[in-house]
């Protein structure tokens, strides 16, 4: 079971929570409902931004969602400091602050999050003409599509720049257009790489865990 499944196990409020109890997906991965809860309390002490991450994509966990964007904004202070070297004041730490947050928001979506849906459906795949041209019979739907090009398989519409920037002016409106493509931009996209990271972390950590446990 992947982890993003395994922690709405720990979640007695997710509409999964019962349903996962009773299916077999414990019972093929050898492991107990045990076995997971205490992966999940040792990657806590590991991985914690990245478990607060996913608590608050797949749990919709807002204490989490708290936690997670107070992991990002310390990044997002280490990341700042390099756009801005002649020092941190009270605006620029505003202005992370808010990249944080809004990186974490982003990160957060998921197929079902109001507007975010891709236009291939939020499958993250397109029907590919000439594989169907090309294809056997008995060709697998999957061998019929393709990873889709506009949210390279993720199946979410990208958030516009233009809109984090419009998030960012308001806190800030002395933030010139240029400067903040040009200095908080790349912060914003490192800070998104940074959810994503911290999540493979976490799941990698529990696919270790796991095993050990299973074996
Ligand atoms: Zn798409």
């Amino acid at each position: 079971m992947r982890l993003q499944y395994a922690l709405t196990m720990n979640d007695p409020k997710s509409p999964d929570a019962a349903a996962m109890q009773s299916v077999s997906s414990t019972a093929t991965s050898g492991l107990t409902r045990t076995d997971i809860l205490t992966a999940l309390g040792y990657l806590q002490s590991k991985e914690g931004a990245g478990l607060a991450l996913m608590y608050a994509k797949y749990a919709k966990d807002s204490g989490e969602f708290k936690r997670a964007v107070k992991a990002a904004a310390t990044e997002a202070q280490v990341l700042a400091i390099k756009v801005v070297s002649k020092g941190r004041d009270r605006k620029h730490a505003v202005i992370a602050q808010s990249l944080a947050r809004l990186a974490v928001l982003e990160y957060c979506r998921t197929a079902d999050t109001p507007g975010a849906k891709c236009r291939c459906g939020g499958t993250g795949r397109i029907a590919d003409a000439e594989l169907i041209a090309r294809a056997p019979k008995d060709a697998k739907p999957d061998e019929l599509t393709r990873p889709c090009e506009r949210c390279r398989g993720t199946g979410l519409r990208p958030v516009p720049a233009s809109r984090v920037y419009r998030a960012i002016v308001t806190l800030a409106p002395e933030l010139a257009e240029h400067t903040y493509y040009r200095h908080w931009r790349p912060v914003y996209d490192s800070l998104l790489a940074w959810c994503y990271t911290q999540e493979d972390r976490a799941e990698a950590g529990y696919v270790k865990l796991t095993r050990r446990e299973a074996a």
